[in-house]
Parts: C-alpha cells; structure tokens; sequence
C-alpha cells in the first residue's frame, strides 16, 4: 500500500494545495528520518488524464464549462446502491452504504433520492425543468445532458426519510443535513454545491446532493478549505505540474456535445447553440 492510499499525508496534501508547494515534499520533511525510504515510496499524484481527460476518474470535473466527452459516456461498474433503487459507480455505492448506515447508527435516517443518471434520463429531466421554470432558472437547477455529475455514476441525492425539505435548501438545516455535511468527507463525499458557491460551480446551494471523490481527496478538500470542487480541482491540476485543457480541446469537447445532441436518438434543438454558457 502506498503512502498516498493509505491517507497519511492527506492533511499535508490539503495544506500544500492551498500554498502550491508539492505535497511529497513536505510528507518527506515531516520525517526526515525516513527520507531515503521514503523518497521510493513517494506517492503519486494524479495524472494529467485523471484531471483532465479521463472520464471515469474519481477526480473528473464535470459541468457545464466541462462537458463529458462522449457526452454520452456511461460508466461501467455501475451497481444498486443497497435499500435503495438507484446505482452508482461500485466503489462509491460501498461507501454510500457505509454512510447511510452510520448515519442510521447515529439517529440520523436518511435515504437516496437519485443517483446515476443516464444521458437520455438528463435530457427529459432538463426539459422539465425548463418548461415550468424556463431556461435561465433551470439552468442554476439543473445540468443540460452531457453535463451532469449524476451521469459519471459519483453522485447521490441524499434526503431524509421523513420526506421534509427533500431537495430543498432547508435540508441542510435539518439534524440529518448537518450531520452528512460533517461526516460526507469520512466516507469519500463532498458537499458540492455549497451555499456561497453559486459564482463559481453556477449552481444554487444544493445540501443533498454529494460527489464521491474518494476518502483521501474528500479529507484533503476539507483540510484545504478549497470550498469548491472547482477551486479544489484547480489546485490538484497546479501542484500536480499537468496542464490544464486548453482553450481548443474545451471548444472540441464542447462541439462534440453539441453534434450529439443534434442527432437522433437525443435530437434536441430547443435549448439553442449557446446553451452552456
Ligand atoms: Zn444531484
């Protein structure tokens, strides 16, 4: 087990984020003893294609500025979370099972709302939005298809089981609400639409609605005070010396999308060429 995978440096990871400096260089200044051993067991960070390019990453960023490329993508080790009828990526739906069930340990009975959502499933779910409340407003609601983290398979709704303030901002005043903020990091999970995020992820403050990232980053995101993915995922990207995609390769991913979207069986002209923006 490598000393990345294994957490201890998650704390220093979160630190030297904030600050630019490679995190394997201060794990090996905090113990110097062990330098000369530790120096061949550095960990690694992630790659540029986990950053950037490769879809199935725990660390992918996706949103409207990011699109999934093919905006169809399906993950493959989609399972059923347990007591549950949705799915998520396999690791994620472990960890979602272990949360749930501390949480019912705790007093707290919380239960999942959505989880993995196909690319055709996103595309009637936008559409209603965006026919009760027109597009604007369903855009800070809702990801257009091809956009959404739900279709990575890492994403989860979570609600009470009572039903009360279900995908409501009011959940996260709730006991249960405030619980899964405090704990989400333990099991791998985010908060990611957080209440003074909306400038930077375009989206109204969503307390429900988790993203697996895996234990480690979840802790070092906390540890870091990054506040959002976004900022998070452009600190990994910076530290981990890759090169973030560039303006043509967004543009591609973009057309690529679009072109999708143009066709059958998806065809969808209502929501215009401008639609990510
Ligand atoms: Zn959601």
């Amino acid at each position: 087990m490598s000393l990345f995978r294994a957490g201890i440096p998650a704390l220093l990871l979160g630190v030297s984020l904030v600050l630019g400096t490679p995190y394997a260089a201060q794990a090996v200044a905090a113990e110097p003893a062990a330098a000369t051993v530790r120096a061949e067991k550095q960990p690694k960070g992630p790659t540029t294609k986990e950053l950037t390019k490769d879809q199935s990453s725990y660390l992918a960023l996706v949103s409207r500025d990011h699109p999934l490329d093919p905006a169809d993508y399906k993950p493959k080790d989609l399972r059923v979370v347990a007591g549950s009828g949705h799915q998520l990526r396999a690791d994620a739906a472990t960890a979602l099972e272990s949360l749930l069930k501390t949480a019912g340990t705790q007093s707290h009975s919380l239960k999942v709302l959505s989880a993995y959502r196909s690319y055709s499933r996103q595309l009637s779910l936008f559409k209603g939005y965006k026919a009760r409340y027109g597009t604007d407003y369903a855009m800070r609601l809702s990801a257009p298809a091809g956009t959404s983290e739900h279709q990575i398979g890492l994403a989860a709704d979570i609600g009470l089981s009572s039903g009360s303030c279900d995908l409501k901002a009011c959940f996260g005043e709730t006991a249960g609400g405030k619980w899964l903020a405090a704990h989400a990091a333990d099991f791998g999970f985010i908060i990611r639409y957080p209440a003074d995020g909306e400038e930077v992820t375009g989206y109204k403050y969503e307390p429900w609605h988790l993203r697996y990232i895996g234990v480690d980053q979840a802790k070092a995101m906390t540890a870091a005070k990054a506040g959002t993915f976004e900022v998070f995922h452009a600190a990994l990207v910076k530290t981990s010396k890759v090169k973030p995609l560039t303006e043509a390769e967004i543009k591609k991913q973009r057309e690529s999308l679009l072109v999708l979207r143009f066709l059958p069986p998806y065809r969808d002209w209502s929501i215009g060429y401008d639609f990510a923006r």
